[in-house]
């Protein structure tokens, strides 16, 4: 069910909250939903494109090169996947390696990974 966020029943009770209704986000929640969890996915923009919501990601680009962030990242309902050409591809090995500089440990797909997310 979609409602503004205004419209929430404060007595309704979620056993999860998830924040973004994004690829990850989305996810996340209907892996949830379908263990049987009540879940609140608490989206930041609108059902669809708005300037308004976008302007919130106006921000500078420090470190490595980068799109620009109001572009390059949307914020509404479905979030950058709103931008997706149609790839979908498998992941590559390097995803399932520590990478120092950026991760602290190795992504949670890696079996290994899992259990040190777990802790
Ligand atoms: C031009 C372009 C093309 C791409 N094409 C592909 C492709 O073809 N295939 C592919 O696999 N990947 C593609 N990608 C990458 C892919 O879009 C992203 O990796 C993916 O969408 C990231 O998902 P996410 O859920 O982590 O984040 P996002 O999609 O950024 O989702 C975050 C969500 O959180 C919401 N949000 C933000 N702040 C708040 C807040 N404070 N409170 C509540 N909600 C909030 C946002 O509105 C958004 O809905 C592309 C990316 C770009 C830029």
């Amino acid at each position: 069910m979609y409602l503004p966020f205004d419209a929430l029943d404060e007595a309704t009770p979620f056993d999860c909250c998830v924040i973004g209704a994004g690829a990850a986000g989305i996810t996340v929640a209907m892996t949830l939903a379908q263990q049987g969890h009540r879940v609140l996915l608490c989206e930041g923009g609108e059902a669809s494109f708005s300037e308004r919501s976008q302007a919130l990601y106006r921000g500078e680009n420090v470190g490595d090169t980068y799109l620009p962030l109001e572009s390059a990242r949307l914020r509404y309902l479905g979030g950058s996947t709103n931008h997706w050409g149609g790839v979908c591809r498998p992941l590559d090995a390097i995803d399932f390696t520590a990478r120092p500089r950026r991760l602290r440990r190795a992504a949670p797909g890696d079996p290994a990974g899992r259990a040190s997310w777990r802790r």
